[in-house]
């Protein structure tokens, strides 16, 4: 029996954790104490992390059509068939749980073999805003401090983000630094446990308000002069834009937007203001809506007026949900973003062209997550599954379905899966070597520790074999993982100076920047100047805009979406965990007592949840965490697909989905069951 250490497939947390493994299987959890970021301890999800590695679903070998088929005839097929694409008619969709040389070499593929900006990743639905907010204000769409030093933080902000649920090992972190006295201020339309967990104060803004608040506090923190003159006076621009921006601002219109009496707003921006080391986290909750861009820039604007950035334990932090979320944004599977975030254009093109050896790189953006779906003829999705996660899923299948050929790369049969003409069978996290980056930028090294079973290949072989087929061995010459990252050394320079010798004798991974080998790497970004042109923190004005559907006569409930603690995003792995589909099993629509009892319904029965969408039959739970006319629901259940009612509207400056507000009816079924 073999103690072997890995890293927690599930949330960004990135929590350590020694795998028990016998005669090839990996047999349970054991706590790795010496882990720096937990510490020994592991959520429930992380307890149970291995259970789905040999569940008899997995893929053992590619499939077209549903037969079973050796890899030469899989791969000469797709390579046949991706030959004869025009680079605009062919979309890849990438995913955040890929190891950073998987999602380097994906969009190599779309990029140098296929010719086309045509690659996205998950982030579409959970931070692109994050990319639009943070990009014109601070130039960057990175957290900024390490989650390690999150205890040093007087004040945490915690909007839209249920860590308690879906960052548990962060949650801990935030626990600690309450114990040494922090106040936590949570923005949440519902009671969520976080709210009970470490809330000191809960801001319950009305879904979808919550740049009228934004703005609330950046008056409130004006008019009581608690913001931080030198600091703007050194290291910002657009200060008097953004006064004026709230000088004709009616508090009392706050109240009434946001639902949120006025004292506790003000109390809130007091507390934040008046912190030493004030800290924002965000997440979902803010992001996914159609003015998710602006909620971001109003959350770096508080930040930068009361200074509260560029120290650790500071500043206005994305909380991306998967394990390698950062990563695959810094490898380039990004429509507008070559490798390190070097904006697709003519110069960037000339400049790939020369590191990897070739011609004709596309210059003009690709196509973004949901045009790809909708319009492109060819697809390749890799890791993800976005029948669950994409909103609308009755529209998203008849897009796939309408598509002339789909192929999908996975460990699963996945809902996506099952429409796809080719099947390809990868590797799980700890049957391939490679790195994964987490939330704060920390690059980690993730060990093969078992074998895949049957003729699963690791997704970096998969994409190197099919470019081999269409005649790019040169440019796809690698042998292993180790080889990939060399290159990526070469063409990311945030993380030249990361080899694997630095990451296998590292305590608990490096943070990019690293620019050498000698660079300790950077735990806080912008301790003297900002990632804009001239290094100048902006203040960027944003005034409030109502969500897209509201509810009306017809559908008089807004519905919200988001996660529970047992399960993972489109639950493909967590779903095949029986230790947590036994904690919960199918989704369920949380539902104010009161409108519970004016609809008849009782806890526990079934109910008709319609849309202008769709349907979905579900469990009603009745709760008070959620206020009357409010509605939520766990997206994670194939069987209860959420994803059916929501709605495709979209933040127009960077395409996010309102995954958080549309508007339902509510109806008990035929015998509430
Ligand atoms: Fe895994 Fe996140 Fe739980 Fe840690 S907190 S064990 S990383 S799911």
């Amino acid at each position: 029996m073999r103690y072997e250490p890995a890293i927690c497939p599930y949330c960004t947390s990135g929590c350590g954790m020694y795998l028990v493994v016998e005669e090839g299987r990996v047999l349970g959890v054991e706590p790795r104490k010496e882990y720096p970021l937990n510490e020994g301890k592991t959520c429930i999800k992380g307890s149970n992390a291995y259970k789905f590695l040999d569940h008899p679903d997995r893929l053992r070998r590619p499939l077209v059509k549903g037969k079973a088929c050796s890899w030469d005839e899989a791969l000469s097929l797709v390579a046949e068939k991706f030959r004869g694409i025009e680079p605009g008619q062919f979309g890849v969709l990438g995913s955040g749980k890929t190891s950073n040389e998987e999602s380097y070499l994906l969009q190599k593929f779309t990029r140098a073999v296929m010719l086309s900006n045509n690659v996205e990743y998950c982030a579409r639905f959970c931070h692109s805003a994050t990319v639009a907010g943070l990009g014109p204000t601070i130039g960057s769409g990175v957290m900024q401090t390490s989650q390690l030093d999150l205890d040093r933080a007087d004040c945490l902000i915690l909007a839209g983000v249920n860590v308690s649920e879906n960052f548990p090992g962060i949650a801990r972190r935030i626990r600690r630094a309450r114990e040494r006295g922090a106040k936590v201020v949570v923005l949440d339309p519902r009671v969520t446990l976080t709210v009970k967990n470490l809330g000191d104060l809960h801001l319950q803004p009305a879904p979808g308000t919550d740049a009228a608040l934004l703005n609330g506090m950046i008056r409130i923190i004006l008019d009581r002069n608690l913001h931080n003159r030198e600091f703007i006076a050194e290291r910002t621009t657009g200060f008097d834009e953004l006064k004026s921006s709230v000088l004709e601002l009616n508090l009392a219109e706050v109240q009434r937007i946001s639902g949120v009496d006025l004292p506790k707003i003000e109390h809130a921006a007091a507390i934040y203001a008046g912190a030493k080391a004030g800290c924002i986290l965000y997440d979902e909750g803010i992001t996914q809506h159609v003015s998710g861009s602006d909620n971001i820039k109003l959350l770096a604007d508080l930040a930068l007026l009361t200074g509260h950035i560029g120290r650790p334990g500071t500043g206005v932090n994305p909380m991306r949900g998967q394990i390698s979320g950062e990563g695959s944004g810094d490898m380039g599977c990004v429509n507008v973003f070559y490798p390190g975030f070097k904006r697709v254009g003519p110069e960037t093109a000339r400049h790939f062209e020369q590191l990897w050896g070739v011609q004709n790189l596309p210059a003009e953006p690709g196509k973004s997550y949901m045009d790809i779906i909708n319009s492109c003829k060819t697809i390749y999705a890799v890791g993800v599954n976005p029948m669950m996660s994409a909103p609308d899923s009755t529209g998203v299948k008849k897009a796939l379905q309408g598509s002339e050929f789909l192929v999908v790369q996975d460990i699963f049969m996945t809902e996506t899966a099952e429409l796809a003409d080719v099947v390809l069978p990868a590797t799980a996290w700890v049957e391939r070597e490679g790195t994964h980056t987490g939330v704060d930028r920390r690059v980690v090294k993730i060990e093969k520790i078992v074998e895949p079973p049957g003729e699963a290949r690791p997704d970096w072989w998969i994409i190197t074999e099919l470019a081999k087929k269409m005649g790019h061995g040169r440019e796809f010459g690698y042998d292993s993982a180790r080889q990939i990252f060399e290159e990526i050394r070469r063409c990311v320079p945030q993380y030249a100076g990361i080899s694997y010798g630095r990451l296998e004798k590292a305590a608990s991974g490096i943070h990019w920047p690293c620019p050498s080998e000698d660079h300790p790497g950077t735990p806080t970004m912008f301790t003297e100047k900002f990632n804009t042109s001239d290094g100048k923190g902006h203040f960027v004005p944003a005034a409030y805009r109502p969500p897209a559907e509201l509810p009306d006569a017809d559908y008089p409930f807004v519905l919200s979406t988001g996660r529970v603690i047992f399960h993972y995003h489109t639950g493909s792995l967590t779903g095949r965990t029986d230790s947590l589909t036994g904690e919960l099993a199918e989704a369920f629509l949380q539902i104010n007592p009161a409108d519970a009892d004016t609809l008849g319904i009782h806890d526990g029965e079934r109910v008709i949840a319609t849309s202008r969408r769709g349907e979905v039959r579900v469990k009603a739970r009745l709760s008070r965490d959620v206020p009357a006319g409010f509605t939520f629901m766990p997206f994670h259940f194939a069987g209860t697909p959420a994803n059916v009612l929501t709605n495709t509207s979209y933040d127009p400056a960077c395409k996010m989905p309102e995954f958080k507000v549309c508007a339902i009816k509510i109806e008990k079924a035929e015998n509430g069951r």
